[in-house]
């Protein structure tokens, strides 16, 4: 027997026990998006290589490690995208939906990233993200944290803080970093492997570190917000209102400087503590300078991503996850019932499009049926049998509650079914 051929490591099948709660998810997405305006944008998977490195940066672990990247049968250089942003921006500039309009988008779908396989990070893992073009106000910065919180509100789930920051303009942060690089340089001694790499590439990102041995060195670190230019300060002052008006609570965490190149001014995280170390759900911040960068004409913009397995996961953990189940159950004994019993099925949909029903199909014993019925937790059985059939009538039998088990005629069944008010 040939070996048998699995999966690729971190990317996952979603198996049909575990997709409606996907579908849910999604459809609390769209109906989300569309009570704020917003519309769906859908970008291929794979893009030229260039396009990432040219946004996200040469010096980020995304680009340096973490990209599935090939050359296609054309030599050019092409990669699954690793995030939606950039393809986003693309798609904006090539298709004129940027200059000088206002565009509230979002997306869906799957992103790639080669790393570490664990719980709550996949090499194949899923985004929805939101992204807007035109403004540069941050009211809509405000409005993107807004929709965060429903988010969480209408999914039920509990326990996720939002931390903040701003990064300032680019020149801010560009003189910021030199102030920076200068401190760094004279704890030289401190900095690991990583961190003495990126003291010439990406300075910011070091305040990132995980590393418990530089820590105290970097709580002790020259601040970016006692760097910021007034209009960034008056900015994030005027977020902060409007997120306090409407009652957001918020952290701001200075060592925030998020892992892509393209973030200025506001960025932000929504975090929580119950998935261990992959408790970042969501993050996003305004990337004004990316839009130009790739070609297009300089064009305020502000996002953000969330991950949908690490949401997922916590529905799971903070849910009495519910199995999904059908209504209604066709019993169908000898040929006669199973012909005349699809065509009831048909009937019954034509009337009731809602209703989840499963006509049995390849026969067997009223037993084996019997308990299938039961394991596909519908409420009624309606069976279908040589008397039935010769006196034009079904029995609807109550699987789920005390009551007696009933005759209803074929004449009748579609309006029976209707009465029912399972869907
Ligand atoms: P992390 O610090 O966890 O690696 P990140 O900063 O790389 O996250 P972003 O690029 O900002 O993440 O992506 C936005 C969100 O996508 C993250 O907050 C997270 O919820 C999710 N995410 C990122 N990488 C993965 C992954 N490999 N598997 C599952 N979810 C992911
Ligand atoms: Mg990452």
């Amino acid at each position: 027997m040939s070996k048998f051929i699995k999966s690729i490591r971190g990317m996952h099948d979603v198996l049909p026990d575990d997709s409606h709660r996907w579908q849910s998810f999604e459809a609390v997405i769209r109906q989300l998006m569309a009570s704020y305006g917003y519309r769906e944008i859908r970008m291929p998977l794979v893009e030229s290589t260039d396009l990432f490195c040219r946004s996200i940066g040469e010096v980020t672990d995304i680009v340096e490690k973490e990209m599935y990247t090939f050359d296609d049968r054309n030599g050019d250089k092409l990669t699954l995208r690793p995030e939606g942003t950039a393809s986003c921006v693309r798609a904006g500039i090539q298709n004129g939906l940027l200059h000088n309009q206002i565009q509230r988008l979002w997306y869906s779908g799957p992103m790639f990233r080669h790393e570490r396989p664990q719980k709550g990070r996949y090499r194949q893992f899923h985004q929805f993200g939101v992204e807007v073009y035109g403004i540069d106000t941050p009211d809509i910065d405000a409005e993107l944290i807004l929709i965060g919180a429903r988010l969480w509100k209408q999914l039920g789930l509990q326990g996720i803080r939002l931390e903040l920051n701003t990064l300032g303009s680019n020149q801010a942060r560009t003189e910021y970093k030199q102030v920076l690089v200068d401190y760094l340089d004279q704890h030289r001694d401190v900095l690991d492997e990583d961190s003495l790499r990126r003291l010439k590439s990406n300075p910011l990102r070091i305040l990132d570190s995980k590393n418990p041995a530089m820590k105290q060195m970097l709580d002790d670190a020259p601040a970016l917000m006692d760097h910021l230019d007034d209009e960034s300060r008056q900015q994030f002052a005027k977020l902060i209102a409007s997120l306090d008006a409407a009652g957001i609570e918020y952290t701001i965490n200075p060592r925030l400087v998020r892992g892509l190149d393209y973030y200025c001014k506001t960025v932000f995280e929504w975090v929580t503590d119950e998935l261990g170390a992959q408790g970042t759900i969501c993050a996003g911040g305004r990337y004004d300078g990316l839009v130009e960068q790739l070609g297009g004409k300089a064009t305020p913009a502000v996002g953000f991503a969330l991950g949908m397995e690490r949401i997922l996961a916590l529905l799971e953990s903070q849910q009495q996850q519910q199995a999904e189940t059908i209504d209604v159950y066709m019993v169908l004994l000898g040929e006669s019932s199973e012909i005349k019993g699809l065509q009831l099925a048909e009937e019954i949909r034509e009337q009731a499009p809602t209703l989840k029903m499963i006509a049995h199909c390849g026969g067997g014993s009223i037993k084996s049926q019997m308990k299938k019925a039961d394991k596909s937790g519908a409420e009624i059985a309606i069976i279908l049998a040589e008397t039935e059939l010769e006196n034009k009538q079904v029995t609807v039998k109550y699987l789920r509650e005390k009551k007696e088990q009933i005759a209803v005629s074929f004449d009748n069944l579609s309006e029976f079914i209707g009465s029912l008010k399972i869907s």
